[in-house]
């Protein structure tokens, strides 16, 4: 049978993890806590359980969630989304992307994405019969170019998506870059993704609070033609759980969810109550993640004081970016296996997030870790 994705391996961060389970590495490559989530919101997901919500919820979520987040997005960003009609609780930010793009991009269709961009997009793209057309990212501030932007948007540019706070450099976008996004897409069809999950995870807020997490719903240009999503599994420390969310005007809305209940329906039951539950009880929770891993951050960046490697600046998401070029000249994709076997520590290539597999011999570390996993790493770091 020919492949519909022949180009595609397995993601890199199945393979990255792997290697680090099978040499005893310490894992900072694929993005995940190695902390516990509040005993508080486990104690919700048994108490839903013993309850006896074991059915399927409502296709798009449980009523008390898509309230909660509502209420979430008016609080932060003075957005009104509907909760009955505009909100759908997803399976992880992941198909909340996908059925996006599955439910809007036909054969043929053009949809702009940034590199170095998350590895789930393209694949979407192109199994809906999309064509991934790339704007980039340049090394080393990672910020739009947005002439080259200007320039790539043709008639048949359908979609357009946009990561900020942005994995993987950490960079993030300003309002300067919102107001030109929204510009271009005046007077056009171009329905625009926004992959929010690190909304709660910018940095350096308090100098001056110059840098702000620039949702598009604050932008009504963009707002009105946007998916924007979100990720439970970034904000409560629950990756496993695969519980996010998809925001949309409410015709937009109405198209996602034609997809949604084909390609998963529904979402888990339990998990929902319990996040219903805690987002109502702690609704501050989410405050205070920027300044949770802006700590680790912090910590990591110093563990790595005196090593080789240089450290690339990180205004948002709990990535750290690094280079190499003063310990070796090896491809990044090399250079991470090595440093896995014979060093102990795993991390990401960034030419993963490549087209070309571009390679600046940039990797990145994830810092969602607990100190002792960073000072560890960080000792074995400095060895290099
Ligand atoms: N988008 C980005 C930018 C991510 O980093 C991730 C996961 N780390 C996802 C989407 C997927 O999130 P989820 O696990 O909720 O599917
Ligand atoms: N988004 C996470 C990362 O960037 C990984 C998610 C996954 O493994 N699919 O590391």
């Amino acid at each position: 049978l020919p492949s519909r994705l022949p180009n595609v391996g397995t993601t890199i961060f199945t393979v990255m993890s792997r290697l680090a389970a099978e040499h005893g590495a310490i894992n900072l490559s694929q993005g995940f806590p190695d902390f516990s989530p509040s005993p508080r919101l486990l104690e919700r997901v048994t108490h839903h359980m013993a309850a006896g919500a074991n059915q399927y919820p409502p296709m798009a979520g449980v009523a008390s969630l898509r309230e909660a987040i509502a209420e979430k997005v008016a609080r932060l960003y003075l957005a009104n989304y509907d909760p009955e009609t505009e909100v759908t609780v997803t399976a992880g930010a992941t198909q909340a992307i996908y059925t996006a793009i599955a439910a809007c991009v036909r054969p043929g269709d053009e949809v702009i994405v940034f590199a170095p961009v998350y590895d789930s997009y393209v694949p979407g793209i192109e199994l809906n019969g999309g064509h991934a057309v790339h704007a980039h990212l340049r090394f080393p501030e990672f910020k739009p170019d947005w002439d080259e932007v200007r320039a790539l948007i043709t008639p048949r540019t359908r979609m357009i998506i946009i990561n900020s706070p942005h994995n993987p450099s950490g960079s993030v976008w300003s309002a300067a870059d919102m107001a030109m996004l929204e510009t271009l897409v005046r007077d056009t069809k171009i329905v625009v993704v926004s992959d929010e999950v690190y909304e709660h995870v910018v940095f350096d807020q308090q100098d001056g609070g110059s840098l702000r997490h620039e949702s598009v719903t604050r932008y009504p240009g963009l707002r009105e033609r946007s998916f924007v999503v979100s990720s439970f599994g970034k904000t409560y420390h629950v990756t496993g759980w695969k519980v996010a969310y998809c925001l949309a005007p409410r015709a937009l809305m109405g198209e996602f969810r034609k997809a949604h209940q084909f390609i998963v329906f529904t979402v888990h039951h339990p998990a929902q109550l319990a996040l219903a539950d805690f987002m109502r009880e702690h609704p501050e929770f989410a405050d205070t993640l920027a300044s949770f891993y802006q700590a680790k951050r912090d910590f990591f960046r110093q563990q790595l004081e005196g090593s080789r490697f240089v450290l690339l600046p990180c205004a948002g998401t709990y990535f750290q970016l690094a280079t190499y070029a003063a310990i070796s000249d090896e491809p990044d994709t090399s250079f991470v296996q090595r440093l896995t076997k014979q060093h102990g520590v795993a991390a990401i290539p960034v030419s993963a997030f490549n087209p070309d597999g571009d390679d600046q011999r940039v990797i990145r570390f994830c810092f969602a870790k607990n100190e002792a996993t960073l000072a560890a790493a960080g000792e074995r770091l400095r060895a290099l």
